[in-house]
């Protein structure tokens, strides 16, 4: 808790002393547009079709016919750096990771790097609003331009979005309430029926949810594309889930770090940009952890700060991280060893 409320103190220092170099230019001078990045929650890849073809529901009905579909990248070996919601979304939207020896307290977040590169940045929250554990997204949620904590099914964002300005360049955060237990109160009862969902067991409802999401992830998707002229989106979850524990440190089950993550690019995006979309092709087999989205999404927007690594960056030719040396539970277990 305390490297949170040292975040919270540093975090404008840090972002003061935050510079984007001028060797590149950004997405929003090149095509200007929206960037919509969205934080799934609890959802576990072995349990979607997209991510896992021989599962035994179609969860993902939408993700599943998006992947062969040009501009989708759906990075099959992705892993949360922490199995749990705080811990993760630090990291993942900070510069601080498990490899760099950066801590917390002293790192720049994503949110800040967007605004300097030329974007309105926004917070577009459905999960609650300053609970102890969340403190710490609280303090990254803060550093937007515009933030929104809304209450509701996760839909709900759909109408949030409609405020948004058309013609401008905006770089959206959307942290969906997603498949957090307890799976029921994630869906409407409306989608249920819709769809004819079986309801009989505790995981029915988990993967009604990964459904559900699914089907928010293909609004957002449509509305960012006809509406605000999207130029890239990005979806990964924080965390995964196990049947049994949920998301633990103790014990500790690699279902609970098996995320999905997957990035679309407009067609003006691939064009202007050639080398990110090939080298994210290229690497959509290579292992992934999420404290890694902060260099990603840099390198998706073109805005290398100061403490931009491209070894660390997805979309980057120079992305390095054997399997061998990926790591989760903040550096505590290797990949190596998940062999489940
Ligand atoms: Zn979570």
């Amino acid at each position: 808790m305390n490297a949170f409320v040292q975040l919270q103190n540093n975090i404008e220092q840090n972002s003061d002393n935050l510079e984007i170099k001028a060797s590149a230019i950004p997405s929003s001078k090149k095509i200007p547009g929206s960037i919509i990045i969205v934080i799934g929650e609890s959802a576990n890849r072995d349990m979607m079709s997209a991510f896992n073809s021989s599962y035994s529901k179609n969860t993902t009905p939408w993700e599943k016919a998006s992947r062969g579909k040009n501009g989708f990248i759906f990075f099959d070996n992705s892993f949360a750096n922490f199995p749990n919601t705080v811990m993760a979304v630090t990291q993942a939207l900070t510069s601080s990771n498990q490899y760099n020896g950066i801590p917390l307290k002293d790192s720049i977040d994503l949110l800040d790097v967007a605004h300097k590169a030329g974007y309105h940045t926004y917070w577009l929250s459905l999960q609650n609003k300053s609970t102890v554990s969340d403190a710490g997204i609280t303090v990254l949620a803060n550093r937007a331009d515009t933030i929104k904590w809304i209450h509701g099914h996760d839909e709900a964002v759909l109408s949030e979005l409609k405020n948004i300005p058309p013609t401008e360049n905006n770089f959206i955060i959307i942290h969906l309430n997603g498949s957090h237990f307890r799976y029921d109160r994630r869906v409407p009862q409306e989608f249920i029926e819709k769809n004819n969902l079986a309801v009989e067991s505790k995981t029915d409802w988990y993967n009604t949810s990964l459904q559900y999401t699914d089907c928010v992830l293909k609004e957002i998707y449509h509305y960012g594309k006809e509406s605000l002229h999207m130029q890239a989106m990005v979806y990964f979850s924080d965390h995964g889930e196990d049947m049994e524990y949920t998301h633990t440190s103790s014990p500790f089950l690699f279902d609970m770090v098996h995320i999905p993550f997957w990035i679309y690019l407009s067609p003006e995006y691939q064009a202007a940009y050639h080398d990110t979309y090939q080298s994210s092709r290229k690497n959509e087999k290579e292992i992934f952890t999420n404290d890694l989205m902060f260099e990603s999404i840099s390198g998706i927007i073109h805005a290398e700060s100061t403490s931009y690594q491209p070894e660390y960056d997805i979309t980057s030719s120079k992305y390095n991280l054997s399997r061998n040396h990926a790591l989760t539970l903040h550096g505590k277990k290797y990949i190596k060893d998940d062999t489940e």
